[in-house]
This record gives structure tokens, C-alpha cells and sequence, in this order.
């Protein structure tokens, strides 16, 4: 129990008769970063929500830092961050203002807000009111917010939804970065890349349960296949995509039986990603 960052057990969330999070059981280890991944309306910021006191369970558990979360909402806030994709940072202060305040309610009294802005890329910007940032400063502005108390645990619900490449890669630096330092990052998504990219392990998320729980690596190889797309140009001209499934028994017939009678043009060899076994695994895309 005390290696485990995070235990959710049968956590379930009802809005009326919508079964939003519906019995989900995961543990998340000390030290790692778990993608969340799923569609809109998987039951993703619900999930979060509950973890970090913010609404009660309608059935089940959350243990965070070994206490219940229901129990114990403000001892737990204390030493974990939040960023919420929609939650917001006052416009008409500045962002030391806004760190200020923070760390305040917090209680933190020993914080230097130069170095956190200089983390999140945003040096030299603190004393500018917020409302004149772009999207993607507000919300690195919120990630410095949420990392004011020097948290065991970072929550981020879709920290790079709809930012441009610049703060999303910053985002993902620091995600690295607090990861390597021994935080816990409990990282929602519904973009498959960035969940394979930063996660230890991923948690697919579809209509409130937990599909698949692994790492990417496994998940790819239990799931994933192996194939070879290979362009044949048709008699008439027309270029055509031929997919030969790899591990099969028929596999060598199949790459024979192409090269025997097509005019072979290109061979590629494809491995699976996330997205595609997401789609595998539950049925549907992430979109
Ligand atoms: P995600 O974050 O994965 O997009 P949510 O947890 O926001 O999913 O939502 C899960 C389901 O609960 C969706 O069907 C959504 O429409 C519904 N839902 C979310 N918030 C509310 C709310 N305040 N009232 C009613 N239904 C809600
Ligand atoms: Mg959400």
C-alpha cells in the first residue's frame, strides 16, 4: 500500500442517471507517471475530480498519500497540484500576484516566484497582468501555480489541449522533469502520442471504465501487429496499398504471392500506436 501513490477502488461517479466513472480499480505508483487516456466525455476530469477532493464519490474509494480522499480533502491538498484544463488564474493580477495568492492559501511562506516562472518558460513575464497572455502562457502559468506547494503529486487534466507546439513542448519538459525528481504525475490526454511519449504506463479510459492498464510497450505488443504496407502499381497505372499482416501463417504466402504478380513500388513496415489499439481495445477513435 505505501508504494502507491494513488488507489482508486470501484470509484464510481453518477450526474443523475449518467454513470460518468463507473467502478474503476488502478493503483498508481510512487514515482510514475500515468497517462489517462481517452475520447471526450470518457469520464477523464470526473476521475480527477474525485482524486483531488473536489466532488465525492457516489460509490467507491480514492486513497491519496494513504489517506481516503474523502476524509481527508484539505490534508491531501495541501501536498498535491492541481492544473485543470479549465480552471482559472485571475486575469486582472499579475502572475506573481497570482503565485502569491496561491501560496498563501496554501500556507507556503517560503517560495521564489522568479524560479518557478523561469521553469514553465515564462522569465522576465511575471509582473505583466495575465489577461495580455496567450492561451498557452495562462496555462504554464497555471502548471507554476500548481507546483507553488512543491507537490508530491501533479495532477494535470489535458495540459496541452489546444496549445501551440511551443508551451505544449514546454508543458511536456516539465511533466519530464518533475517526473525525474521523484513526483507522481497523474496525466490525462486524449492525445495517444503524448501519452506514449511521457507515461510510464497508460490507463484507457471509454464511457467510465478502465479498458487496458500497462505500459505502452506491452500494450503494443499484446495488441499491436506487425504489418508491412506495400504499394503495387496496377496494370492500368493506379497505385494501390496492400497491408500484409506480419506473425501469421499464411504471412510468407501472402509477401510471395505480392512479389510474384505485382509490380511491387514501395514496402513499409508499420508498428502499432497507441491510437490504434485504443481503437482495438475499445471500438471506437479519440475523437
Ligand atoms: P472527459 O474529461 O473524459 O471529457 P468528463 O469527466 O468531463 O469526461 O465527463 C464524463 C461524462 O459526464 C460526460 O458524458 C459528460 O457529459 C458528463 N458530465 C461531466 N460533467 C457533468 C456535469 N457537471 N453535469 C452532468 N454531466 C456531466
Ligand atoms: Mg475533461
Amino acid at each position: 500500500m505505501l508504494n502507491y501513490a494513488i488507489i482508486a477502488e470501484n470509484l464510481t461517479y453518477r450526474y443523475g442517471d449518467l454513470t460518468a466513472v463507473d467502478h474503476i480499480n488502478f493503483e498508481v505508483e510512487r514515482g510514475e507517471v500515468l497517462g489517462f487516456l481517452g475520447p471526450n466525455g470518457a469520464g477523464k476530469s470526473t476521475t480527477v475530480k474525485m482524486l483531488t477532493g473536489q466532488i465525492r464519490p457516489t460509490e467507491g474509494r480514492a486513497t491519496v498519500l494513504s489517506a481516503d480522499v474523502s476524509k481527508h480533502a484539505s490534508q491531501i491538498q495541501a501536498q498535491i497540484g492541481v492544473a485543470f484544463e479549465t480552471s482559472n488564474v485571475y486575469e486582472q493580477m499579475t502572475a506573481v500576484e497570482n503565485l502569491k495568492l496561491f501560496a498563501r492559501l496554501f500556507g507556503v511562506r517560503e517560495f521564489d516566484a522568479e524560479a518557478l516562472l523561469e521553469q514553465v518558460g515564462l522569465a522576465g513575464r511575471g509582473n505583466e497582468r495575465v489577461a495580455g497572455y496567450s492561451k498557452g502562457m495562462k496555462q504554464r502559468l497555471m502548471i507554476a501555480r500548481a507546483l507553488v506547494n512543491q507537490p508530491r503529486i501533479l495532477f494535470l487534466d489535458e495540459p496541452t489541449d489546444g496549445l501551440d507546439p511551443v508551451s505544449s513542448e514546454t508543458i511536456r519538459g516539465i511533466i519530464r522533469q518533475q517526473s525525474e525528481n521523484g513526483t507522481t504525475v497523474f496525466l490525462t490526454t486524449h492525445d495517444m502520442v503524448e501519452a506514449d511519449k511521457l507515461s510510464r504506463r497508460v490507463a484507457f479510459i471509454d464511457q467510465g471504465k478502465i479498458a487496458a492498464l500497462d505500459t505502452p510497450h506491452a500494450l503494443k505488443q499484446q495488441y499491436g501487429k506487425r504489418g508491412l504496407k506495400v504499394t503495387v502499381e496496377c496494370p492500368d497505372g493506379r497505385l494501390e496499398t496492400r497491408e500484409v499482416i506480419l506473425d501469421r501463417e499464411d504471412t510468407a504466402a501472402s509477401v510471395h504471392e505480392l512479389f510474384a504478380n505485382q509490380r511491387v513500388v514501395t514496402v513499409h513496415s508499420e508498428e502499432a500506436t497507441l491510437e490504434d489499439i485504443f481503437i482495438r481495445v475499445t471500438g471506437r477513435g479519440l475523437n
